[in-house]
Parts: structure tokens; sequence; C-alpha cells
């Protein structure tokens, strides 16, 4: 091998995946998914990474991004990372542009891990074996049926202590259907397993917290996005009122971003998504900031791309293996991981362990 490769080029596709039902949150419904993938390459190696976002995210890769890092030494992905937050100064980091610059930063590091055959999370520095997880989906779309045959799944059959459900159903205004679903939730997981839930912002602050109250008896422990993730006031009134952890930060794409919901005393744990906020050099710093506010990070979504980076994270709390994700990272790659038990023990391959099902994704194929 030579000793310092060159990253030679990034080769980007995106894939388009139906939905296994119909899917809504309180504020979005959806039938279908979009993965846009990155394939480094330096060396005669590929490091493999990938983002949920529009399709324009590849065009983004392609056009922007490749420039900034093909022929900088693949080892160097801190330099990588500097350049492609360089190159997008005109095009305004935040959404799909961070989207984009994570899958890449993703790519990159899963490349240095494979050119020097080491587990990608052992290459970051792990802290713990296991990184524990939590079930999620519990989509506003499922019946009765569908949802407790979900939440039996996590709940019973993968023996997953912990399980999230949607509610803000219809932007709100459907709070007993709201209520009726977390009695429903509490009974069918019984009284160990800890329920969290997701309003998508589908709520006010006052609106949250009458609900909360309403089912206080159903000891829900994690309480996300109440409000929009971008009131910070609002976060914070939801926060002093009720018993559960108030949890936001999906959406974000800098340390900026992180640094004012801390500032705010917005949330009891952070919330981010390695393949939106910049990838693995940038949820370092997020996981870094929180910690000097006394916070944890739990990672939001992309369980696989997620795992390594969450096992070298000390402040780390939880992954959400979230059902869309989960089915479509099972369909596209070999290597993907059993949660039960409750906690997913990272591959002992070399980089992220996982290698593309190439038949199985052209189907899907979109760009
Ligand atoms: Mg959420």
């Amino acid at each position: 091998m030579d000793s310092d490769p060159a990253i030679e080029r990034l080769e980007v596709s995106a894939y388009r995946v139906p939905t296994d039902a119909p899917e809504a949150d309180g504020t979005f419904a959806w039938d279908s998914t979009i993965m846009v993938l990155v394939q480094a390459q330096a060396g005669g190696t590929t490091g493999i990474g990938f983002t949920y976002a529009p399709a324009a995210s590849a065009s983004l890769i392609t056009e922007l991004l490749a420039p900034a890092v093909v022929g900088l030494p693949a080892f160097d992905v801190g330099r990588a990372s500097s350049s492609m937050l360089q190159s997008v100064r005109n095009a305004n980091r935040p959404g799909t542009v961070g989207y984009a610059i994570s899958a890449v930063d993703c790519s990159l590091w899963d490349l240095k891990a494979r050119l020097l055959e080491l587990p990608l999370h052992r290459l970051l520095g792990a802290v713990r074996d296991k990184v524990p997880v939590y079930g999620s989906g519990g989509f506003t779309t499922y019946d009765d049926r569908h949802l407790s045959a979900q939440l039996t799944g996590w709940a019973l059959e993968q023996a997953i202590p912990r399980v999230k459900i949607k509610i803000g159903e219809s932007a709100g205004t459907r709070m007993d259907r709201d209520v009726a679903r977390m009695r429903q939730a509490r009974k069918v997981i019984g009284p160990d397993v800890e329920l969290f839930v997701d309003a998508n912002a589908g709520y006010s602050a006052k609106q949250a917290i009458r609900v909360m109250t309403e089912v206080r008896d159903l000891d829900i422990r994690w309480l996300e996005e109440p409000v929009s993730s971008d009131n910070l006031t609002g976060l914070r009134e939801v926060r002093d009122k009720v018993d559960a952890d108030v949890a936001a930060g999906e959406y974000g794409t800098d340390l900026l971003y992180y640094r004012r919901m801390c500032d705010a005393d917005a949330v009891d744990c952070i919330q981010a998504d390695v393949s939106r906020c910049g990838g693995i050099t940038q949820w370092l710093g997020v996981a870094s900031l929180a910690e000097a506010y006394g916070l944890e990070i739990s990672g939001h979504c992309a369980p696989h791309l997620s795992v390594h980076v969450a096992a070298a994270t000390p402040n780390f709390r939880h992954l959400e293996w979230f059902h869309d994700h989960v089915r479509i990272e099972t369909m596209f790659f070999d290597g993907c991981l059993d949660p039960a038990g409750g906690a997913l023990t990272p591959s002992a391959s070399p980089g992220n362990g996982l290698s593309l099902r190439k038949a199985d994704m052209d189907p899907y194929r979109i760009a």
C-alpha cells in the first residue's frame, strides 16, 4: 500500500426506497426514503458514507465537495473536513449542504480505517464495547394492530428496553388519539420498558405540557421536539414543566447551532445525526460541546453509520434504531448489526464493517 495515499475520487449515487407502509409523524408524511451514498477511493481501497437527504445532495457532492477533497491525503480527514466547510461558504452550510458534507466525511473516516485495516471505532478511540439503542417508529399512520406488532417486536422479541412512538398527530390536532396511542404503547410494552415519544414539533409549548400532564402516570422518559427545535424558549418552557427529558437537535449542521441550544438550557439531552451534522468530524465537536454543558448526546437515525462514533463518544446516551433506516441498511449492506438485548456491538472488521449489496441496491437507483 502507498504509505500516504491521496483521495482519488468520490463516486456518488442516490436510491429511493418505498416505505413498507404509509408513514407519518406529527408534521410530515412520506411513502419513500432517499439515501445518497458516497464511495471514496484511495490507494485501491473504498470507504462508504451516506446520508438520508434529497437526491440534490448527490449533485452538491459532485459539484462542490469532490473538488474540495480530491487530491488531499486520505489520512488527513480533518483537512478534508475544513476544505469542504470552506468550499460551501456561498452555498450556505445548513440543511442539505450539511447533509452532503456528512456523507463525504463519514466515507473518508471509513476509508482511513480500511486503509489502516482498523475497525472504525478503534481508529476513533472506543470508550465502550456496546452501544445502547432504542426501537423507533410508531408512526401516526399505524393502526392499533400495526403499532402493537412493532412494539412487541422490539420490546419483547428483541428485548430492547426502550421504544419511541410518534405523537403530535396532524400538527397537534389529534391529542385524544396521541394520548390513546401512548396508553396503548405502555400497555403493550409493560411497566419495565422505557417509553419515549417524539412530537416532531407538532405542539405548542402549553399544549405539550397539557398532554404530558395528562399521561403522567405512563412514566414517559423522553419527549423529543415537543415544539420546533428552533424555538429554544418553547423547549425550555416545556422542559421546566414535564418529568420527561426534553430532547432536540436532529437538524443541526454546525457547532453554533448546538451552542445556542445549550446556552438556552433548552434540552436535557442533545440529539445529533452523524449523517447530517457534518459527519464524524463535527459529531465529535458537538459531543465535546455537550459535555462541557454537562449534557449527554443521543444519536439520531442512520444506526449503522452512527454506531462507531457512538462507541467512541464518552457522554453518549443511546442510538435510534429507526425502522425505515434499519430496513434500508439491512437491504443494502452486508455487515448489519443485531439489536437484541438493546445494544449494538460494532463490527471488528476494518472500517464501518459494511459492504454493498449492489444487486439489491440497483433497482432503487435514481441518480
Ligand atoms: Mg425526531
